[in-house]
């Protein structure tokens, strides 16, 4: 049987979790894709990485897909919330938003090589240690140069990250971040010295994974256990006003982390304590503007995930925004076909934008809600400190809305002058 994108080739940039959804939603409608990335060779990078159920309904459309995840990925049916010294708050059950589909939470690098291979086997080329350094387009093609050749297709989309360089070709200058004034420690780290102390022994627990929120003036503290009690991941998000310097590697010193957290509950200092330092990393967060636009001037090349919108990790939605990117992108090349493809890129920006900008903007209000509380109230009102699970976020199918509202987003753009 034909597919609807047989006779498109698209070139995707960056095989991060946008990259890899385009990849996989324009190969399974037909089209040949070609994905390049920067790295030499594919590692399990990075620590806990969450997908809501908005883009877990995803992961579960690729056969054979959630069946690999449910083993490594962490299953709780609550978010435990202490005061910095320890003082149960409230917990925070997910019951409620269980038909809104399954959640995935679990090791960024583990995840990530499941839906590469998932990428893989249904016939996406993945080219490592392709940097990408150059991008053209004319009205009937675009392309990228990788190590000094050109290479040419109908369609590029840019995945490529935070330090984007698509984004500067798109936009025609270089889009700087600006520190949001605080960072991340995170560390993902076996549990076998939690285990040795009496006091973080309970949360190696081989029958329930653990999910506790330890919230005081300007810093939180989350730590999740997974994996039959072996692994445990933690961050602590803090004020910080270093340079900005965005890095997933950057280290991180166990002292430093200790520092951010004094006069804590020694719970909070046992756990930072068990870390190996070499699993800890010390990531700035950065903000953007919001970009006046993902798309070049031709219209042949797209920014998508990060690239377009890095978000904040308290929105706990940047990769699942980045999927429902790939994902939208795919149906508007599918509706527009090989002749209209630049009609379906515009259409790709118009339906994700504002919805994007929506969702990203709950990062700050989140993380404010934590960071700025009065603990007096916090004590006395501790359903405050409750996350907002947002309908309009979380259950939300974001193919369903692309095919739905396809047809007429085209036409508002043709009514555009
Ligand atoms: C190494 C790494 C570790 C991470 N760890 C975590 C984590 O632990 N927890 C978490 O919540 N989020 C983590 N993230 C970020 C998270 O994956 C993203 O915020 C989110 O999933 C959106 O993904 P994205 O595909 O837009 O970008 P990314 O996941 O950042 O992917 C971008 C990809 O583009 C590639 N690339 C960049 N420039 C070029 C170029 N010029 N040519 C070719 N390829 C290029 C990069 O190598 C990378 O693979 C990590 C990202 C990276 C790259």
């Amino acid at each position: 049987m034909s597919k609807p994108l047989e006779d498109l080739k698209v070139l995707i940039v960056g095989a991060g979790f946008a990259g890899l959804t385009a990849a996989i939603e324009c190969r399974k409608r037909g089209a040949t894709v070609i994905l390049f990335d920067s790295a030499s060779s594919r590692r399990q990078l990075g620590d806990i990485i969450s997908f809501g159920s908005n883009s877990g309904r995803i992961f579960r459309s690729w056969p054979g897909v959630e069946e690999k995840l449910d083993p490594i990925c962490h299953h709780s049916d609550g978010l435990v919330f202490r005061a910095f010294d320890d003082d149960y708050l409230t917990t925070q059950k997910w019951g409620a938003e269980a038909d809104w589909g399954k959640r995935f939470n679990g090791h960024r690098g583990e995840i990530h090589e499941i839906v590469w291979d998932h990428a893989v086997d249904i016939g996406v080329e993945i080219r490592l240690g392709s940097k990408v350094t150059e991008y053209f387009e004319t009205d009937t093609e675009a392309g990228v140069v990788v190590k000094g050749e050109k290479i040419s297709a109908d369609v590029v989309l840019a995945g490529d990250g935070v330090r984007s360089t698509a984004r500067t070709i798109v936009l025609g200058f270089e889009d700087k971040p600006k520190s949001s004034g605080y960072a991340v420690y995170r560390s993902w780290m076996p549990t076998d010295k939690l285990k040795e102390d009496p006091l973080t022994a309970w949360l190696a627990d081989p029958t329930i994974d653990h999910h506790v929120g330890w919230l005081g003036p300007d810093v939180h503290f989350l730590v999740a256990t997974l994996q039959k009690g072996t692994a445990c991941s933690w961050v602590l998000t803090h004020k910080d006003e270093a340079d900005v310097e965005e890095s997933w590697s950057a280290p991180g010193y166990i002292e430093d982390a200790v520092k951010a957290v004094e006069g804590w509950a020694p719970i909070v200092h046992a756990i930072i304590r068990a870390t190996p330092e070499d699993s800890l990393v010390d990531w700035k967060l950065v903000f953007r503007d919001p970009l006046p636009t993902w798309i070049s001037p031709k219209r042949r090349i797209a920014l998508m995930g990060d690239a377009a919108h890095p978000f904040l990790p308290t929105s706990i939605q940047g990769a699942s925004q980045s999927m429902e990117d790939g994902v939208t992108a795919a149906i508007c090349l599918e509706r527009a076909g090989k002749a209209n493809v630049q009609e379906g890129i515009q259409a790709y920006e118009k339906i994700r934008y504002e919805r994007v900008h929506a969702v990203q903007h709950t990062g700050v209000t989140n993380r404010d809600n934590w960071h700025k509380a009065d603990f007096d109230y916090v004590k006395k009102n501790p359903e405050s400190v409750k996350l907002p699970r947002q309908d309009w976020v979380l259950n939300f199918d974001c193919s369903t809305h692309a095919y739905d509202v396809y047809d007429e987003t085209v036409k508002s753009l043709r009514e555009q002058p």
